[in-house]
């Protein structure tokens, strides 16, 4: 469990890429073979950016900015019904965004007891 310090200081980086996780397996299946999926994900501008072998996981980016955005990184939707539930949340755990303002760590023993 993961937990989040910091804030956002709305650098719009997490509302210019689409992230998709698919099913590994079925995927390889499907494939071939990790070559044959890159391939095929490149000529649609998808990039394969991760995997989770455990989990049977594979992370997707797909470069389409968010409509939403503003030319100053801000998010039109803030604060109103409209904005999406995986917005609100984001982000959650670690997601490799240098400029993100959050920052994480694991929860310890401590952490758990005052929660
Ligand atoms: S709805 Fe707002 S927070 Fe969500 S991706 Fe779009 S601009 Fe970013
Ligand atoms: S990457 Fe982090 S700091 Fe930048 S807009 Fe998203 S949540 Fe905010």
């Amino acid at each position: 469990m993961w937990i989040r310090e910091g804030e956002c200081h709305s650098c719009g980086e997490c509302c210019q890429t689409v992230n998709v996780t698919v099913v590994r397996d079925v995927t390889l299946r499907q494939h071939g073979t990790v070559e044959e999926l890159e391939r095929y994900l490149k000529y649609r501008g998808i990039q394969l950016v991760g995997e989770d072998v455990d989990n049977n996981c594979l992370f997707y980016a797909i470069p389409i900015a968010c409509d939403q955005l503003t030319e100053d990184n801000r998010c039109r939707v803030h604060g109103t019904p409209d904005k999406p539930l995986l917005c609100m949340k984001y982000p959650t755990e670690p997601d490799g965004i240098e400029q993100c303002g959050y920052t994480f760590r694991r929860a310890t023993v401590l952490d758990r007891v005052g929660s």
